[in-house]
């Protein structure tokens, strides 16, 4: 049976969509002006619902069925918006029509119009801008974020269309919740009013290019559980200035009294800066977000690549196996495999914990030899880590081997 998690983004948007379709609702008007104006409120409700996608609290995230489930919604709501609100102007030039099509082009051509429809077009343009730019995923994750706040201008420039327009203040609500939106995202998330401020207590290296670092919480510190994640901002020590931007990092180990550990590899420009950091950095921490362990009683296959070995280090740490595990863990090469000693140690203590590391080299492997056969894999819950491209053909081979859809449970490092 579906549950709440699953149906409550549908249904939040459909909510959002209607009300202010049903606020708004035009009475007595031509049919193409008509549809001219639901299309402009449709497209504010998607908005709004894919806004609302962004705000990064880990009680919503729980609510919503997890971060990365709010942000693939988040990307298509926000491309949904925009071709709803381009057939906007669209639907009020085939109103104008119905007079002459001088009118309609007096509609839609911009040297006829006056301050409301420049900021319509231009709230239309920014939004494109936006999308062309979270299409990109070639561009650095830095510039991709930024250029994302062409999104934020594009429904600045919206709510000046309307209020040029004249519209009542009741009208308004959407808008101003959208920049409410915003607000709350920017404030909360990127400036980390929502974070809570830990240090840096110890660093030691876990393999070649990665670093784990143990936090200590300045005040209460989160109650992080295996398998989830953080988002962490490292800033400055007495020898180090960290880059202050929040990334995502998922808990290696967990210690008493809110202390837990990150692993972190050199991946790009922020992470490998972190390779160099010292006792005493000041880090800011959110979350925690995630439940990727919840639930399951049954025999388990992991399938860990690279860095993505974390969540199954922090699992491996917290206590002796309930059931048999068979774990898989792929790396590049022999000086790329992180924690190996600590495995191999784990592995001999833990009579329920199989282990299997594989040197795949550079490149995406055949994972069909590696994965377990369909006989072995009956009754046993899947949890895959890795680069995106890794766990989805982990995943299409092992669905072909009859694993069900809720015994697959996995988590991608990458998400934007
Ligand atoms: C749920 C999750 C858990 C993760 N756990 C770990 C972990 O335990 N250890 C570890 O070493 N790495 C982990 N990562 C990956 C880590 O977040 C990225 O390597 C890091 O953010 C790269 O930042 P950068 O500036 O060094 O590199 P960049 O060159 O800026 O980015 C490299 C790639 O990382 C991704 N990325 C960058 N910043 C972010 C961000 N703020 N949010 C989401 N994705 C981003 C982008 O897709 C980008 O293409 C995890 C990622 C996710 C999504």
């Amino acid at each position: 049976m579906l549950g709440w998690r699953w149906l409550s983004i549908p249904l939040i948007t459909i909510l959002l969509v209607l009300a202010p379709v049903f606020w708004a609702f035009p009475e007595g008007l031509p049919a193409w002006r008509s549809a001219a104006i639901v299309s402009g409120w449709v497209g504010w409700g998607l908005l709004l619902a894919g806004l609302l996608l962004m705000i990064r609290e880990s009680w919503l995230a729980d609510g919503l069925g997890g971060l990365e489930r709010m942000y693939a919604w988040h990307h298509w709501l926000g491309m949904l918006a925009y071709l709803v609100l381009l057939f906007h102007p669209l639907a009020l030039a085939l109103d104008g029509w119905q007079e002459s099509p001088a009118v309609a082009w007096a509609v839609l051509s911009p040297a006829q119009q006056g301050w409301p429809g420049w900021l319509g077009w231009l709230a239309l343009l920014a939004m494109m801008a936006g999308l062309g730019a979270a299409l990109a995923r070639r561009l650095p994750y830095r510039h991709w974020r930024g250029l994302h706040h062409l999104f934020s201008l594009a429904v600045l420039l919206g709510l000046g269309h309307l209020l040029w327009l004249g519209l009542d203040a009741p009208a308004l609500w959407a808008p101003l919740l959208a920049l409410a939106f915003i607000v709350w995202r920017v404030l909360r998330a990127d400036q980390g009013w929502a974070a809570r401020p830990y240090r840096v207590s110890g660093v030691v290296a876990a393999g070649e290019g990665m670093v784990e670092v143990a936090l200590q919480p300045l005040g209460q510190g989160l109650a992080v559980q295996p398998g989830q994640f953080v988002l962490a901002a490292f800033f400055d020590g007495p020898g180090f200035r960290g880059c202050g931007e929040f990334h995502p990092f998922t808990v290696s180990d967990i210690g008493p009294e809110g202390r837990f550990s990150l692993g972190i590899k050199a991946l790009g420009d922020c992470t490998g800066h972190l390779q160099a950091v010292e006792s005493g950095v000041a880090v800011r921490v959110q979350g925690p977000f995630g439940d990727f362990f919840a639930g399951q009683s049954g025999p388990q296959f992991w399938l860990a690549g690279g860095v993505g070995i974390t969540p199954f280090m922090g699992r491996l740490r917290a206590g002796p196996l309930a059931q048999p595990v068979r774990l898989l863990y792929l790396h590049r090469d022999a000086g790329d495999v992180a924690y190996d000693e600590e495995l191999q140690a784990l592995a001999g203590q833990q009579p329920l914990l199989s282990l299997v590391t594989v040197a795949s080299g550079a490149g995406q492997p055949d994972l069909s030899p590696l994965l377990p056969a369909a006989g072995d894999l009956a009754g046993c819950d899947c949890y895959l880590c890795g680069p995106p491209g890794m766990v989805a053909a982990a995943v299409a081979i092992l669905r072909s081997r009859q694993v069900a859809p809720a015994r697959l449970h996995f988590e991608s490092f990458e998400f934007r």
